[in-house]
């Protein structure tokens, strides 16, 4: 019998209208690829996890699985951190927000690692009970572009520090690195039981973390784009794999 050795690692994605002539108002589901590449390059095997609206049918998602990553997207619904829409606020995806508030609490509640990137970060925050900025013109001294305007995503923008004695540090085994950087929304307050971990020199918290079990990262950053090219953004994801595996093997 062949055994399963390498643990699953459900990423999330996106809904999109996607324009046709020839048919025209097809919703498609999909996911960066980079997102795939860096899970697979790390030693796991991604599973794209579609959004459905039922609570029984996400936990059986979420019990298959032996790790999630919240991927990039749209921005959080603010009404979801206690908001009112500002004038800034970017296009909102309801259907897609409760899909992860709900998958992010079941992934917690059973243990499982869990690694945000960009809008994840944002609502993993969002999830355990931290709230957001709806634009980052919003943030006093918020000085530095987060949106970088170059056309190659893998290049470097901005820097990041990281707090040392932080799981982060250790895992990329850094204090200080540069990032690229694709957001215009940011952490407002951490969430209970999470603390900051990476700063931009302008304040904007980058990164953070959950305290204790389970494991819990959240990116502001895009590792997955750089994951092939610079190898210091690899180990994110080795990170996430290895305590899948762990999970998935019954031991710590
Ligand atoms: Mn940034």
């Amino acid at each position: 019998m062949y055994t399963l050795s390498k643990p699953i690692i459900g990423i999330t994605s996106n809904t999109i209208l996607a324009e046709s002539t020839i048919v025209p108002g097809m919703t498609r589901v999909y996911v960066s690829a980079d997102y795939i590449n860096a899970v697979t390059i790390a030693g796991g095997i991604p599973f794209l996890l579609p959004p459905l609206s039922d609570l029984a049918d996400a936990r059986e998602q979420i019990m298959t699985i032996d790790g999630l990553i919240l991927s990039g997207g749209l921005d959080v619904d603010p009404f979801m951190y206690g908001e009112e829409p500002l004038e800034k606020l970017g296009t909102i995806n309801i259907f897609r927000d409760e899909y992860e508030l709900m998958v992010i609490k079941l992934a917690s509640e059973l243990g499982k690692p869990i690694l945000g990137i960009c809008r994840g970060i944002q609502i993993i925050n969002v999830a355990h009970g931290g709230t957001l900025y709806q634009d980052m013109s919003y943030i006093e001294g918020c000085n530095i572009k987060h949106f970088q305007n170059v056309t190659i995503r893998d290049a470097l923008w901005h820097t990041v520090d990281i707090d040392p004695t932080s799981s982060l540090a250790t895992i990329i085994n850094r204090q200080n690195l540069r990032v690229n950087s694709y957001h215009h929304q940011a952490i407002k307050t951490v969430a209970p039981g999470f603390i900051a971990t990476a700063y931009s020199k302008d304040g904007v918290i980058e990164a953070i973390e959950h305290q204790g079990d389970p494991f819990i990262l959240g990116i502001q950053w895009h590792p997955e784009m750089l994951a092939k090219k610079r190898s210091v953004m690899l180990p994110i994801f080795e990170a996430l794999v290895k305590k899948a595996t762990h999970l998935k093997l019954g031991s710590k």
